[in-house]
């Protein structure tokens, strides 16, 4: 058995597919419900996050969990932003916008690129560190 903290209050339990303690597990799912009930009514389609948090009494921030989790089915809620995880920018879907995941994809070429270059430089660096050494012989 694998133990690990808690993500939210930090308690030490048995590792799951969820990265949170039983308590807060059963907290989020009762958050979740209300959410999930509150949104299921056509009136409330087209509340903002903080409106819903403010009607619910769940925190924001783990309605956007619930986005990111694919739980609350943004595509529904066109109203739904929150903001993407790198450059803040509202987004309905997963973690990032799409400007800021297609710049990541691009960042492994790059620092493949630069781990190249560096890897090159130390080669130089000790060919010079050998000149330097005959040098003084
Ligand atoms: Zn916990
Ligand atoms: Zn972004």
């Amino acid at each position: 058995m694998e133990l690990t903290n808690c993500a939210n209050c930090g308690a030490v339990f048995a590792k799951n597919v969820v990265d949170i303690c039983p308590k807060c597990y059963r907290e989020e799912e009762k958050a979740f419900e209300i959410v999930y009930k509150y949104l299921r009514q056509q009136k409330n389609r087209s509340a903002v996050l903080h409106e819903i948090a403010e009607d619910t009494g769940v925190e924001e921030d783990l309605i956007i969990k619930f986005l990111k989790q694919n739980r609350l089915r943004s595509a529904n809620l066109p109203q739904l932003h929150y903001p993407c995880e790198s450059c803040g920018k509202p987004i309905t879907e997963k973690t990032l916008c799409s400007s800021c995941s297609s710049r990541i994809v691009s960042d492994w070429s790059t620092a493949k690129q630069e781990v190249e270059e560096t890897k090159s430089e130390s080669e130089l660096g000790s060919s010079y560190y050998i000149d330097v050494k005959k040098n003084k012989n």
